[in-house]
């Protein structure tokens, strides 16, 4: 199943299917890709929850949203032995994998469309857009909400028409089978609405000709904190979108759509 629920077609499945008897090479270990969860259950990696939240420098969860490439995180990147002296000093058991020849800790990259586009970066996407549909003084209901929403996304897409255009339904951003709200898309959907969802986050902590949002019930409390981490998060993301949207663009062929 691909993230969005569809089935892979035929065509996709045999894409990189070997012929049955085919005769394997020599293997090469040259990259080992995955989550930033797998890595802490598989490899025992610093967990991405833990305050000290990155397994390759020592960025904690206060300074890692600095991008630039003068973030001060940048500055205490780990060598390969000091991950296995570190990993020795917390008795973190190390995996057998790093018994392979050559293999070192920069062989071991974080999968971003894992990660990031089909990770928190739904759920931060689906939230704002949420929110947005509930705030009742903008919206007079979700239906609404969500016309006001397709129809400042067409808007938006028409000034950037480079991105993915998505239509969105009630059940991309609050399905069914979840008790909160979390985007149905794909990668390519998701990115490509960082954008827009970014103009909403600042539109709702009252950058922009509106009062701040005033949240209800039991998030009341962090109202604050929503907004001040929502308008990060999106500059944070829309900051490295930028980045590898545009080194993407690059190779693109002329006149292809993502
Ligand atoms: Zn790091």
């Amino acid at each position: 199943m691909k993230h969005n629920g569809r089935a892979f077609s035929r065509q996709e499945l045999n894409k990189k299917r070997l012929r049955p008897g085919t005769k394997l090479q020599v293997a090469c270990l040259v990259q080992v890709r995955g989550d930033s969860e797998w890595y802490a259950a598989g490899f025992r990696c610093r967990s991405q929850s833990s305050r000290q939240c990155c397994y390759l420098c020592d960025a904690t969860l206060d300074d890692c949203y600095d991008m630039r490439e003068t973030g001060p995180h940048r500055r205490t990147c780990k060598s390969h032995i000091q991950f296995l002296a570190e990993c020795c000093r917390d008795m973190r058991q190390v995996s057998t994998l790093f018994r392979l020849p050559g293999l070192k800790l920069w062989h071991f990259t974080v999968d971003g469309m894992h990660t990031y586009d089909l990770g928190p970066l739904l759920d931060i996407l689906a939230s704002v857009l949420y929110v947005e549909q509930t705030w009742r003084p903008v919206c007079l209901n979700m239906a609404v909400g969500l016309q006001t929403i397709n129809a400042e996304l067409q808007t938006y897409g028409r000034a950037v028409p480079e991105l993915t255009q998505t239509h969105l339904t009630q059940s991309m951003i609050t399905p069914q089978d979840s008790k909160y709200p979390i985007l149905i898309a794909t990668a390519a959907q998701a990115r490509h609405l960082v954008g827009y969802v970014r103009q909403l986050a600042y539109r709702q902590v009252g950058y922009v000709d509106r009062p701040p949002i005033v949240l209800r019930g039991a998030m009341t409390a962090h109202a604050a904190q929503y907004r001040r981490l929502v308008v990060q998060l999106c500059d944070a993301l829309s900051a490295c979108l930028i980045r590898s949207t545009r080194s993407h663009l690059m190779w693109r062929p002329v006149g292809a759509r993502s």
